[in-house]
């Protein structure tokens, strides 16, 4: 079994929705959710002509191997139906996979840690929410230290964790999730 972190984005549609219908998407894959962040509104980075991001990290629980996390995550940004239509562009939903336990990992379309978590507020501030004691793989440096530099003035809170796992109790159990919101 392995902790796992992901960092969900969603700037396309019903933000919240998106990143719902993801987090049930995974449980229906053996994913379970341990605990989520609260949500927040952040303005987009790297391309800035585009909608506000909603973001929010979980913490979960996985069986399998890191590629096969990645088969399913980018399986699920499928289904939402996020289309790559322009580079950096605006998307219904984006999976990052943060941290997978407590040891780094490298491959072709794989890299653990995210190459870039440790610059973005919108997901060290969410991550160090639920996991305030987390250190880097390979390092061993808390990440609450490369937060120290940052401001996190640029997020605002849009939701709290407490009011999104009310609402995904009633979307995960009652709605069948087959595909019928976009589809
Ligand atoms: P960024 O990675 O800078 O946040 P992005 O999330 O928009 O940008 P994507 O288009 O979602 O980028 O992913 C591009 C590729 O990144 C994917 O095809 C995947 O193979 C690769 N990748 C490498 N490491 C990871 C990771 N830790 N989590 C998710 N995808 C990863
Ligand atoms: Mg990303
Ligand atoms: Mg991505």
């Amino acid at each position: 079994m392995k902790t796992v972190y992901l960092a969900f984005g969603s700037n396309l549609g019903d933000r919240t929705e998106n990143i719902m219908f993801a987090v049930c998407s995974l449980k229906e894959k053996e994913i379970e959710l341990l605990d989520i962040s609260n949500l927040y509104e952040s303005e987009p980075y790297g391309v800035v002509d585009q909608p506000a991001f909603l973001n929010c990290v979980g913490k979960f629980r996985y069986y399998g191997t890191p590629e096969s996390l990645l088969d399913i995550t980018m399986e699920v940004e499928k289904k939402l139906y996020r289309k790559r239509e322009r580079r950096w562009g605006p998307r219904t939903i984006d999976i990052d996979i943060l941290l997978f336990g407590t040891t780094g990992y490298k491959s072709d379309r794989l890299t653990i840690p995210h190459y870039d978590m440790k610059n973005r507020s919108f997901v060290l501030i969410p991550l160090l929410e639920i996991a305030p004691n987390i250190l880097e793989p390979g390092t061993g440096i808390p990440y609450r230290e490369y937060l120290k530099d940052m401001s996190g003035n640029d997020l605002k809170l849009a939701k709290s964790s407490e009011a999104f796992l009310k609402e995904l109790k009633i979307t995960c159990t009652v709605s069948p999730l087959k595909g019928g919101y976009y589809g």
